[in-house]
């Protein structure tokens, strides 16, 4: 799959936290108090040996918009914890979102949520079931920098079991603005546990630079102290993660906790944001702050006729999982709305009816007093042209958001 890229211009500064090579962060006093880990042994040099520990891969990314990327199937941070875990065989586990739609694919949206749920020390709620993590000897972190911080989910995770004793690795993926902080956050969430030095990369250099990324998370590696896992040792070469296999795994212990993530409904987008912004040929205009009450998600107006026109055309975007709440349409006499839908594909439901699938050229008429909504599918781009039909005494009433579990379980 050959995917187009927004590349922008951008001086890749590849920002190598510390680099000590072989040495923990942590000091002597705390690391003799915490409980011994035989799986982790000190070499004669001091260094520790993870040969035989059971090492497992945590790492929070998202897919969508993405600063100075583009829109993109498979997250940033993504890319380089599947390195980690193919190069060293470990397990590998995604923290998803209990609510696939909780975080906007837009860019701007999202970077006001995560400011506000950091304002708020927030604890996003994260999908059920998690691997145990205590069962590991070496436990990575990956996310994106967001305002400086790890994104709050990864505090819901880091709260939710004791890691004592454990050695953690953390790494990250940004747009400038290097480890800001993230080991020294890790270590200060668990000041008993190793924190090894951690690994810094820019988002569009793993995005774009497969090989470059894949060499210095190698190097990275060894320089902690970690060597390729032995299923591998015949081979000096590491398997690249290419950008076309965006999601082959190769460790074959990743798969059993892939499978706990395959009940989650596929994020990708079936269209990327790029693709559908060609063929939203009414234009996507503004976000719908007026309305957005009655939203689950971001939508966008763009009306298409002029104030003086009697009957007013708007072109409506929904992001993918974006959908209006219940609502009915009244008039005395006439009325309703007609949906002309223009691009990507989305749901129109009507009290008490199945859930009509819209795609492009599907007009449909909603009479005046029936009960409805109408939006997004949940990984699916739309837009529908709406219309007032004309009518006596004609007005709106907004109800109850559409539940998501019975949205979440739509195609
Ligand atoms: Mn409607």
């Amino acid at each position: 799959m050959i995917r187009k890229l927004l590349v922008l211009s951008f001086c890749y500064t590849l920002l190598l936290v510390g680099c000590a090579p072989r040495q923990s962060s942590n000091s002597k006093g705390e690391t003799d108090a915490t409980p011994v880990d035989v799986a982790v042994t000190q070499t004669s040099d001091g260094t520790k040996d993870f040969a035989k520990a059971k090492i497992l891969v945590v790492y929070f990314s998202r897919t969508g918009e993405q600063y100075n990327v583009g829109v993109i199937r498979t997250g940033n941070t993504a890319i380089v914890a599947k390195m980690i875990a193919n190069y060293l065989k470990a397990d590998l586990y995604e923290v998803k979102t209990e609510k696939n739609t909780h975080y906007s694919t837009s860019y701007d949206p999202l970077t006001t949520q995560a400011k506000k749920e950091q304002q708020g020390n927030q604890r996003p709620a994260f999908l059920k079931p998690a691997p145990k993590l205590n069962d590991y000897d070496v436990v990575f972190f990956g996310a994106p920098v967001w305002w400086g911080d790890w994104p709050m989910i990864m505090y819901t995770i880091f709260e939710s079991t004791d890691l004592q004793g454990k050695t953690l690795v953390p790494f990250c993926t940004h747009e400038g603005s290097g480890m800001s902080g993230l080991d020294v956050k890790l270590k200060k969430q668990y000041p008993k546990c190793d924190v090894l030095t951690g690994l810094a990369l820019t988002g569009s250099e793993a995005q774009k630079k497969r090989d470059q990324t894949q060499e210095k998370v190698v190097n990275w590696l060894e320089d902690i102290g970690f060597t390729q896992a032995e299923a591998n040792a015949q081979s000096n070469e590491p398997e690249p993660v290419k950008a076309d296999e965006e999601e082959t795994e190769s460790a074959e212990n990743v798969d059993t906790l892939v499978e706990i993530t395959e009940t989650v409904a596929n994020e990708e987008l079936n269209m990327s944001k790029e693709a559908f912004d060609k063929v939203n040929v009414f234009g996507q205009g503004t976000l719908n702050e007026k309305y957005a009450q009655f939203f689950i998600g971001n939508s966008y107006l763009n009306p298409l006729t002029d104030a003086e026109v009697p009957i007013q055309l708007v072109n409506v975007t929904f992001e993918p999982g974006c959908r209006n709440n219940w609502h009915i349409h009244h008039a005395k006499k006439g009325g309703g709305q007609i949906l002309i839908c223009t691009a990507g594909e989305g749901w129109y439901q009507a009290e008490g009816e199945d859930p009509v699938e819209l795609k492009p050229g599907k007009v449909v008429f909603i009479p005046a007093g029936v009960k409805h909504w109408h939006g997004a599918k949940k990984d699916s781009w739309f837009s529908h042209i709406a219309l007032e039909a004309p009518g006596e005494e004609t007005s709106n009433e907004w109800l109850e958001p559409v539940d998501d579990q019975q949205y979440n379980a739509l195609p």
